[in-house]
C-alpha cells in the first residue's frame, strides 16, 4: 500500500482541535423581543474550527442597564448555535463566556422597538470551492481543509460565518454546464426568507487567455430562473461571443432583465498577471456595485493603508499596484457605481477563508483581512437583499461589522440627487457604530477628502456640509478604526 503523503504543515495546523480563543457572531440590527441568532465558534491557532471545542457558553446581554442574562449555547465540536431574544431596545454587545472563562464580544447590536424601515444584513457575493490541489495529496483532511461543495460552503456562511446572504461564484473557465446547475439548484435550496438567502453568481474573466485584460467580474443573478421558467444564463469567457467584456454585457442585455442580475468588478488595480479592471469596458446597468475591498487588498485608490497584492510564483508580494485602475479612476469617469466587500474565499469558506484552496497557502499570515458587505435591506429576502444592492444601498469593510449610515437630506447611501433639487449647501450625515474607537471619518469628495471627523469612542454622529455641490460630485466615507478596520460607504451621486 502506497504511503500516505504527509499532510501539509499548513493543513496540519488548521484541523488542530486545540482551541485558542472564542469567536461570536450576532445579527447588527434587530427588535426587542424578536427572535436573534447566535453563533459562537472555538477557533484553533490558526482561526480554523477548534474540533475540540465543547462545553456550555453563557450569553449576556451588555446594554443601556448593564450586563443581564441572555441564555446559554452548547458547543459541538468547536460550533454552537441560538436563538436569543432582547426584550428592551438600545445598543448591545453579546458576551460569551465558557465554563473556562474564555470570552468574546460580538459586534453591536442595534436593537429597535419596532421593526425598522431598513435593517443591516451582512453577505458575501465573492467566494469560490473549486480551486483545489490534487485531492490525493490532502485525502482525509478535506473535509477540515474547507466546504467540499457549494452547498456545503453555503451552510458555513450561514452556519459558522453568521452571514445573511452569500453567493458561490466560481470561475467560469472551470465550471461545467452541469456545475453551473449544481449552483443554482443549491442557492435555490438553501435560500429560507427571514434566516438567510443564497444566489446563483459565478465569475467571469481570465488571467492569461483570450478575455485577458478586461478584468474579473462576478455575474450575480437575483433568481433561479429567468422570468421564472428560462434557464440562468452561463456566459463564460471561454464561449464564443463573450470572450470580451462588451460580448458579456450584450448577452446579459438580451437574455436577462436587467433588474435581476448583477455585474460585479473587483479587484480592479490588481497588477500582474493582466487581471485588473479596464475602465473603458463598462456597462451602467449591470455594473450597479464594484468590490472596494477582499483579501488581495482595498482597490479603492493608490496607497491604501491594505495595498493590492498578486500571485507570484513562489508566493503571494505585495506589488505595485495598477495605476489608473482603482474605483477612483472609475467614479473620476462619471460612472455610479456602489462599493461593495468581498472574501474571495477559494477554500468554500464565504465571509472567511483561511488557505488557498489552490495551493494551500495560508491566507491569514500572507493577505489582507476577508471583506464582507452590510447592505441596508427591507427585509431579508432575495428581493430585499438584492434590491438594496441595485440601489447601492450598501457598503465594503474590512471584515469588521461596523454600522454605517451615510445620507444626504433623506437621499442614503448610494442614491442619487439632483443638482436643481439642492438648494444651498450639500448637508451630508455620517453615523458610524464601530467595533473600536474611530480614528478617521472621511468625506471624500470627487476623490478628494474635503473633510474629516474622528471619536475616541465607538460611536460617531456628524455633519459635514460642502457649500457648493454641482451636478457631476459625489460624496463617499472612507472610515478607518483604531484597530486598522476600514469601511467605504457607498457614493451619493449629484446629477
Ligand atoms: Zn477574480
Ligand atoms: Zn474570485
Amino acid at each position: 500500500m502506497p504511503e500516505r503523503p504527509e499532510l501539509p504543515e499548513v493543513v496540519q495546523r488548521l484541523i488542530d482541535p486545540e482551541v485558542a480563543d472564542l469567536r461570536v457572531v450576532t445579527d447588527s440590527s434587530a427588535v426587542a423581543g424578536g427572535a436573534m441568532r447566535v453563533i459562537v465558534q472555538a477557533r484553533n491557532a490558526a482561526g480554523a474550527t477548534a474540533t475540540g471545542g465543547e462545553g456550555t457558553v453563557s450569553l449576556a446581554a451588555m446594554g443601556p442597564d448593564g450586563h443581564s442574562n441572555a441564555g446559554k449555547v452548547e458547543l459541538r465540536r468547536g460550533v454552537g448555535r441560538a436563538d436569543i431574544t432582547i426584550p428592551e431596545p438600545g445598543l448591545y454587545r453579546l458576551e460569551a463566556v465558557t465554563e473556562d472563562d474564555a470570552r468574546a464580544v460580538t459586534d453591536p447590536i442595534e436593537v429597535a422597538a419596532e421593526r425598522p424601515a431598513v435593517q443591516l444584513l451582512w453577505g458575501d457575493i465573492h467566494s469560490h470551492v473549486r480551486e483545489r490541489r490534487a485531492q490525493a495529496l490532502i485525502s482525509d483532511a478535506d473535509e477540515l481543509m474547507g466546504p467540499p461543495t457549494i452547498e456545503a460552503a453555503l451552510e458555513w456562511a450561514r452556519d459558522v460565518a453568521g452571514l445573511h446572504f452569500a453567493a458561490v461564484t466560481d470561475h467560469d473557465l472551470k465550471l461545467t454546464r452541469r456545475e453551473w446547475e449544481q449552483t443554482i439548484e443549491a442557492a435555490r435550496r438553501i435560500t429560507d426568507d427571514g434566516r438567510f438567502v443564497a444566489f446563483p453568481g459565478y465569475e467571469w474573466g481570465d488571467s492569461r487567455g483570450m478575455a485577458m485584460n478586461y478584468g474579473h467580474r462576478q455575474v450575480v443573478y437575483r433568481r433561479s430562473r429567468v422570468r421564472g421558467v428560462e434557464p440562468l444564463p452561463l456566459a463564460r469567457c471561454c464561449d464564443s461571443g463573450t470572450t470580451t467584456a462588451d460580448g458579456l454585457f450584450s448577452a446579459l442585455h438580451s437574455a436577462v432583465p436587467l433588474d435581476d442580475v448583477l455585474v460585479v468588478p473587483h479587484h480592479t488595480a490588481r497588477g500582474g498577471g493582466n487581471t485588473w479592471m479596464n475602465w473603458d469596458y463598462y456597462d451602467p446597468d449591470l455594473e450597479r456595485v464594484c468590490e472596494v475591498y477582499s483579501i488581495w487588498g482595498s482597490s479603492e485608490k493608490m496607497g491604501e493603508p491594505y495595498p493590492v497584492r498578486y500571485i507570484a510564483t513562489g508566493g503571494y508580494w505585495s506589488t505595485a499596484e495598477a495605476r489608473g485602475h482603482h474605483l477612483q479612476d472609475g467614479l473620476a469617469r462619471g460612472y455610479r457605481f456602489g462599493f461593495t466587500g468581498g472574501s474571495e474565499a477559494h477554500d468554500g469558506r464565504p465571509g472567511r477563508p483561511l488557505i488557498h484552496g489552490r495551493d494551500l497557502i495560508a491566507e491569514w499570515e500572507v493577505l489582507s483581512p476577508p471583506g464582507i458587505t452590510g447592505v441596508w435591506a427591507t427585509d431579508l429576502t432575495r428581493d430585499g437583499v438584492f434590491d438594496a444592492l441595485r440601489a447601492r444601498r450598501c457598503y465594503g469593510t474590512t471584515g469588521a461589522r461596523i454600522i454605517v449610515r451615510f445620507a444626504l437630506g433623506d437621499v442614503p447611501m448610494g442614491g442619487e440627487i439632483a443638482a436643481g433639487a439642492l438648494s444651498g449647501p450639500a448637508e451630508l450625515r455620517a453615523e458610524v457604530t464601530g467595533t473600536a474607537p474611530i480614528r478617521s471619518c472621511e468625506l471624500v469628495k470627487n476623490n478628494r477628502g474635503i473633510d474629516s471627523a474622528s471619536s475616541p469612542s465607538e460611536s460617531l454622529d456628524v455633519e459635514f456640509s460642502d457649500p457648493a455641490p454641482e451636478a457631476g460630485d459625489y460624496y463617499y466615507l472612507r472610515i478607518t478604526q483604531t484597530d486598522g478596520e476600514m469601511a467605504w460607504a457607498s457614493p451619493i451621486f449629484i446629477t
